[in-house]
C-alpha cells in the first residue's frame, strides 16, 4: 500500500447490489479510496490492466462469476488482492477458493470488518512484492557474477573458498568442487612475488581494497598472470565476514607489452652492438687474421628460459638480467672482444688475438669459454625488484683461423654448435667441428625426403617370414622401407631414428598400422594366410601419444579384422618411459585381444621385473646374441637362459636373426620356439611374398 496515495479499489458486483454498502464502512474508517465498477468482462479486463490496489467481489455477480473473475485475475494480475464478500461461505468453499488467488473473505453481516482486512491484506501483498523484487535482484546479481568474464572468488576470513564463477573455472582449469573448501593459494605455485602477498594482506588488514598483479598457475601447470582486485566485505556491524576476488588474465597483454618494449629498446638497452654490426666486425677480425696469422674464436650464447624470466617477473627484470649479463662479459673480456646482442637473448662474441699455433689456440678458446661460462654461472641480483636469478647459459663456439670464410657462415657454425649443445643437455658449450655440419645437413636432407616420401608414397613394407620349430610358417614381421626417387633403398635404421625427434614417426606408424591392416584383410580371405599373424613395430613416441589405442582400433574396425592375428613388437625404450603408463596402456591393447611382444630382448636393461610385470606374450632375442652364440660361450648362455626364463614367464620365445644352420639346431636344443633370420627368409616386398612351410633338416 503507498502511504498518501488514495486506494484504487475495483469493485466486481451485480448492478443490482448494493454498492455503498461496501464502501460505508471503509469511509467510516477514515480509508481514502476511490472505486471502478465492473460489470462486464471487457470492463474487467480494462480496470485489470490499469493501475489497482484491491479488488472487491460481492458475491455473486450473475454476470461475471467469480472463477471467472479470479481465472482473469491469474492471468492479468496474478498478484492483485481479491476480497470475497459473501452471505455466507463454506470452509471448503474457501479452501477451493484461497487455492484459485483469492486473498480473504468478509460476510456480509461483519462488514464492519472490512477495512482491517483490506489493510491486512495490502500489507501482506505489499511484503511479497518487496520480497520479490529483492528476490529478482539477487537473481539478477548472481547471474551477473556467474556469468561475469572475470574470474570472481568469495573467501570466509580464513581464507577458504566459499564461492567460484564460472570464468574462474574456466581460467584456472579447476572444477568448482575442487576448490571449495580450499585456500585460494593454491593457485599461487611460487610465481608471484612474495612482497605482493605481504602488501595484500597488509591493505586488507586495515580494511582497505587491494589492487596488483598475481602470477598463477592452472591446473594443468600453465603459468598466467592477473590483475586482481580483492576487497573485504562487511556486516551491517562493520565486521569483515568475506572476501571478493575479481580477476582478468593480462598474460598476453603483459606478453605484448613486453615483445613491443623488446623491440624497441632493442641494444639501447645494453648498448651493445646488434647482428650486423656484429658479422662487420666479424669479417675484418677475418682479415686481420689472414694478415697476422693468429686464431680467434666466435661464441654464440643463450641465456636459457629468458622468456620464462621475462614472463615470471616482468620486462624490467628481464631488462635487468640482459645488463647484468652485459656487464659479466665485459667484465671476464679484455676490451678487444666484441660483445653483440643478435638477439633476444642471445649474445655473440668475436674474440681475437689467440695463438698463431693452432692447438695453443683451441686450448685459450677452451679455456676462456669455461670461464664465461662458470662467471655466468652465478646468481644475478636484480636491485630493483629484490631477487637473484640464476639461469643456464648455452655456448656454440666456433674457432676462427687463417682459412678466409664468410662471417655469415662463421656464425651459422657457432649456432650449430650452440644447438648441439643444447641437444646434449644445454647448459654446457661445444666446439663447432665438421663432422655436425654433416650431421646437420644430412638431417635436413633426410627430414625432408621423408616428408615427401610420406606424401608421394614411397614408404613400402617388406615382410619376413616366421617359423615354428617344425619349420611351420606361423606369421610375419612387416618391416618398413623408403625407396628414393632414383630406386635407392633407404634401411629403416637411417631415418626411424629421426621420424622419432621429428614425430613424423606419428603419421609413418599410423600408415604402417594402416597398411598392415589391409594386408591382414587380405590374408584373411585365403585359407592359406588365414591363420597367420602379422607383427609390426611400434615406436615408444608412436605407443605414448595420447590417442593410440583408438586409433588402432579404429584401423582393425575400418578393415574389419580378428585381433588375434595383430602383434605389436614394442622395445625397451617404450617400456622404461612411464611404467604405470605403459602397463596401463598395454593391458588395454591385450584386452583387445591384440599380441604383445618385447623386441631386442637383451640389448637394453632387461629386467626381469618389468617382464613380470607386463604383459608380454612373446620375447624376441635380439639377433646379435643369436650370432655371437657360436663364437662365444657366454652369448650361448644368455641365449639358454633367456628362453628358459621366457618359458618360466609363460612367454613364447622367438630368435631374430638366424643365418644358418648350426645357429638353428643349437637354439632348438636350448627349446625356442619360433625363429626368424635368413636362413628361411629375408624381408621381401608383397609382390614376391608367398606362404610357404620350410624344412629344417
Ligand atoms: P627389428 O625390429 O629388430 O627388425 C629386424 C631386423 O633384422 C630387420 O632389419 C631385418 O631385416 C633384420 N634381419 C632379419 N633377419 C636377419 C638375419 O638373419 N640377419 C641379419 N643380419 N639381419 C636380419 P631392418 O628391416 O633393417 O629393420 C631395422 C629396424 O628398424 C627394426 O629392427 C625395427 O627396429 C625398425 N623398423 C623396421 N620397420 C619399422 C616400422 O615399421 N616401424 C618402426 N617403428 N620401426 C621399424
Ligand atoms: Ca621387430
Ligand atoms: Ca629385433
Amino acid at each position: 500500500m503507498t502511504p498518501g496515495l488514495p486506494l484504487q479499489l475495483l469493485l466486481v458486483c451485480d448492478p443490482a447490489s448494493d454498492e455503498l454498502a461496501l464502501e460505508q464502512p471503509l469511509k467510516q474508517h477514515g480509508l481514502d479510496f476511490s472505486v471502478e465498477r465492473a460489470d462486464t468482462l471487457d470492463r474487467l479486463d480494462a480496470l485489470l490492466h490499469s493501475e489497482c490496489s484491491a479488488l472487491l467481489y460481492h458475491y455473486a455477480s450473475r454476470t461475471l462469476p467469480l472463477d471467472e473473475v479470479l481465472a482473469r485475475l491469474r492471468k492479468i494480475d496474478p498478484e492483485l488482492p481479491i476480497i470475497l464478500v459473501a452471505a455466507e461461505v463454506s470452509e471448503n468453499m474457501v479452501i477451493d477458493l484461497v487455492q484459485q488467488g483469492l486473498s480473504d473473505f468478509v460476510l456480509e453481516d461483519k462488514l464492519a470488518r472490512l477495512p482491517g482486512v483490506l489493510e491486512r491484506v495490502l500489507a501482506e501483498a505489499a511484503r511479497q512484492r518487496e520480497s520479490r523484487e529483492r528476490h529478482d535482484q539477487l537473481r539478477k546479481f548472481a547471474l551477473a557474477v556467474e556469468q561475469s568474464p572475470a574470474s570472481i572468488i568469495i573467501t570466509d576470513t580464513t581464507p577458504v573458498i566459499e564461492y567460484v564463477n564460472e570464468a574462474f573455472c574456466r581460467n584456472s582449469g579447476y572444477a568448482r568442487e575442487e576448490v571449495l573448501g580450499r585456500n585460494p593459494n593454491l593457485l599461487n605455485l611460487g610465481l608471484t612475488p612474495r612482497k605482493t602477498y605481504t602488501e595484500l594482506w597488509e591493505t586488507l588488514g586495515r580494511g582497505e581494497v587491494w589492487q596488483g598483479e598475481l602470477h598463477n598457475t592452472r591446473k594443468d601447470g600453465t603459468d598466467y598472470i592477473e590483475a586482481a582486485t580483492i576487497a573485504p566485505v562487511r556486516e551491517p556491524d562493520g565486521r569483515i565476514s568475506h572476501y571478493v576476488a575479481i580477476k582478468s588474465d593480462i598474460t598476453d597483454e603483459r606478453r605484448s607489452e613486453s615483445l613491443i618494449h623488446r623491440l624497441s629498446h632493442f641494444d639501447s638497452l645494453t648498448g651493445l652492438a646488434n647482428r650486423s654490426q656484429m658479422l662487420k666486425r666479424l669479417e675484418q677480425s677475418a682479415a686481420a687474421m689472414q694478415r697476422t696469422g693468429r686464431h680467434g674464436m666466435l661464441i654464440v650464447l643463450d641465456i636459457d628460459g629468458f622468456k620464462f624470466i621475462n614472463d615470471l617477473h616482468g620486462y624490467q627484470a628481464g631488462d635487468a638480467l640482459l645488463l647484468s649479463v652485459t656487464q659479466r662479459l665485459r667484465d671476464t673480456l679484455t676490451d678487444e672482444s666484441m660483445i653483440a646482442r643478435i638477439g633476444g637473448n642471445r649474445f655473440a662474441v668475436v674474440v681475437e688475438n689467440l695463438s698463431r699455433r693452432r692447438d695453443r689456440a683451441v686450448t685459450q678458446a677452451h679455456d676462456l669459454a669455461e670461464l664465461i661460462h662458470a662467471e655466468l654461472q652465478d646468481p644475478h641480483f636484480l636491485e630493483q625488484d629484490g631477487v637473484s636469478i640464476r639461469h643456464a647459459t648455452t655456448m656454440g663456439l666456433c674457432l676462427l683461423s687463417t682459412e678466409p670464410e664468410a662471417a655469415d657462415r662463421l656464425l651459422n657454425k657457432a649456432e650449430i654448435a650452440l644447438q648441439r649443445a643444447r641437444d646434449e643437455s644445454g647448459n654446457n658449450w661445444r666446439f663447432f667441428k665438421p663432422d655436425m655440419q654433416t650431421v646437420v645437413e644430412e638431417r635436413a636432407e633426410v627430414e625432408s625426403g621423408l616428408h615427401e616420401a610420406l606424401e608421394k608414397g614411397r614408404l613400402r613394407l617388406f615382410y619376413q617370414s616366421l617359423y615354428d620349430a617344425e619349420g611351420r610358417l606361423t606369421g610375419v614381421e612387416a618391416l618398413i622401407r623408403w625407396f628414393r626417387p632414383d630406386g635407392q633403398m633407404v634401411p629403416p635404421d637411417r631415418f626411424i631414428p629421426l621420424a622419432e625427434e621429428t614425430g613424423l614417426i606419428l603419421p609413418i606408424g599410423a600408415w604402417v598400422v594402416e597398411t598392415a591392416c589391409a594386408k591382414l584383410r587380405e590374408w584373411s580371405q585365403n585359407p592359406e594366410t588365414a591363420e597367420l599373424f602379422l607383427s609390426i613395430n611400434i615406436s615408444a613416441r608412436q605407443f605414448h601419444q595420447p590417442r593410440f589405442v583408438e586409433s588402432l582400433l579404429k584401423v582393425m574396425d575400418d578393415y574389419d579384422i580378428e585381433p588375434g592375428r595383430l602383434v605389436l613388437e614394442l622395445t625397451e625404450s617404450v617400456v622404461l618411459n612411464d611404467m604405470g603408463h605403459t602397463e596401463q596402456r598395454m593391458l588395454a591393447i591385450r584386452d583387445l585381444g591384440i599380441g604383445l611382444a618385447l623386441d631386442d630382448f637383451g640389448t637394453g636393461f632387461s629386467s626381469l621385473s618389468y617382464l613380470k610385470s607386463l604383459p608380454f606374450d612373446t620375447l624376441k632375442i635380439d639377433r646379435s646374441f643369436v650370432s655371437d652364440m657360436l663364437g662365444s660361450e657366454s652369448s650361448a648362455a644368455i641365449v639358454q637362459a633367456t628362453i628358459s626364463m621366457g618359458h618360466a614367464l609363460g612367454l613364447k620365445v622367438t630368435a631374430e636373426g638366424v643365418e644358418n644352420k648350426r645357429e638353428l639346431s643349437l637354439l632348438r636344443r636350448f627349446g625356442c620356439d619360433s625363429f626368424q633370420g635368413f636362413l628361411f627368409a629375408r624381408p621381401l616386398p608383397p609382390e614376391d611374398w608367398a606362404p610357404a612351410d620350410q624344412s629344417l633338416d
